[in-house]
């Protein structure tokens, strides 16, 4: 059976929404469960083992934002009331990992990446599951195991490093809090950060959809210190002390800029509310990385650096695929062309309902050719998702496609704003 996003989304709200009621009993919204995880395969297998579980301050989220009203991520972690096996808490996440399998290196080798997601702080026992959505785009349970509140034997105290709220209100409930985090600048750069995590959040706010979405985003900055000015540029053999230990040629990628160093990060984000965190590091060249609720990562001193941090958000905060399709990602059949991507702006055909049917005018033909006539509207473009063939994208040119285009399509509008207004329910 072919999978439908849209009836899954309805069968979650049906299932799910009664516990929303019993959450606020059972759920402590200012602090955080951190699950430290490890996931580890090959290309076709893999394994999650539990390294950790801590207890974490300032998460500050709210019981709205217990069950989300959309079904994004390749895995997802559930709270389960152990005695009435009530869902409490669902979010959906992507992992490095699984970028990792489509790399020819995954049918060489195994290899483990770090992982972490947080729930609320559950006040009673409860099962914690992970679940990984398979090829048909159905959930299944990687593990689930017994948590009890009482076994927890770390609470994290985070080092607070200068901090500087850029824009917003002080209610962190009620807000998407924005936290960007200093990667490369050393004390003396202390500054500089600040000036540099200034002007992208000045082309953030000022980009549609987030400009009219100004009142519902806070955005802190925290200056951490690196011992080193810089990142990690193994093709130059460039080598650095660096907080988070970043660098480029992620997966054999020069431009991939990222981190492995997950833990750390979360170790940092903790002195702030973090519905987002954003890696912002101190080099000119050009780079970027954004994983679904994990972090955004992107370079600060490009001159396409805001851009590229837009683009990144896309995929870290809204569940937004790539709209491109180059020879120089090193991913092979990312996705599955017999299944609907879960990724709201590209779509396979498979259950086009799903998606942007609805914004598409009757006289605009089904897949739409790419030339100046269909230029501004909404259609079905072929290629993305890394696949110049069966996956399409609804314009011919959007912030998540390239640098060059004005902005977003009116698809990833309309899923920015979702994803913003789910953080301030
Ligand atoms: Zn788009």
């Amino acid at each position: 059976m072919k999978p439908n996003n849209f009836l899954l989304t309805l069968l979650i709200l049906v299932v799910f929404s009664p516990s929303l009621l019993f959450a606020q009993d059972r759920l402590n919204f200012e602090e955080a469960l951190r699950i430290d995880f490890v996931l580890s395969g090959n290309h076709q297998e893999q394994t999650v083992t539990i390294v950790n579980y801590l207890k974490s301050p300032n998460y500050q989220c709210s019981p709205g934002q217990a069950i989300p009203n959309y079904d994004y991520g390749s895995y997802r972690v559930l709270l389960i009331e152990k005695e009435k096996l009530d869902t409490l808490f669902i979010k959906g996440f992507c992992t490095l990992f699984e970028e990792w399998q489509s790399t020819p290196e995954a049918n060489k080798k195994e290899r483990a990446f770090r992982q972490t997601v947080e729930t609320p702080f559950p006040l009673k026992e409860v099962f914690v599951k992970l679940e990984l959505r398979d090829s048909m785009g159905m959930f299944r349970t990687l593990r689930s195991e017994f948590f009890s509140p009482s076994s927890i034997i770390q609470k994290l105290s985070p080092e607070r490093f200068p901090s500087k709220k850029i824009h917003g209100i002080e209610d962190p409930s009620r807000q998407l809090d924005l936290l960007i985090l200093a990667e490369g600048y050393t004390k003396d750069e202390t500054e500089t950060f600040f000036e540099d995590a200034e002007n992208v959040s000045l082309q953030l706010l000022s980009t549609p959809p987030y400009d009219q979405l100004k009142d519902k985003i806070t955005i802190r900055a925290m200056a951490v210190p690196s011992g080193d000015s810089g990142t990690n540029n193994p093709q130059k053999e460039e080598w650095g002390n660096t907080a988070m230990g970043s660098s480029f040629n992620t997966f054999g990628t020069d431009r991939y800029l990222e981190s492995l160093y997950t833990w750390k990060i979360f170790d940092y984000s903790a002195a702030h509310p973090r519905d987002h965190i954003i890696v912002l590091v101190n080099t000119k060249k050009y780079g970027g990385g954004g994983v679904y609720n994990h972090f955004s990562i992107t370079s600060a001193g490009h001159p396409y650096s805001a851009k590229v941090l837009i683009h990144e958000i896309g995929h870290g905060l809204a569940g937004l695929g790539d709209e491109y399709y180059s020879p120089d990602v090193s991913y092979s059949d990312f996705f599955d062309l017999k299944t609907e991507p879960w990724h709201p702006n590209i779509t396979t055909l498979v259950d086009f309902e799903s998606k942007w049917k609805n914004l598409i005018d009757e006289s605009t033909p089904i897949p739409t050719p790419a030339n100046n006539k269909y230029k501004n509207i909404t259609g079905v473009f072929e290629g993305a998702g890394y696949s110049a063939k069966g996956i399409y994208r609804p314009a011919i040119n959007c912030r998540m496609k390239s640098n060059e285009a004005d902005g977003f399509c009116e698809v990833c509008k309309l899923s920015i704003k979702k994803a913003v207004n789910f953080y301030t329910k």
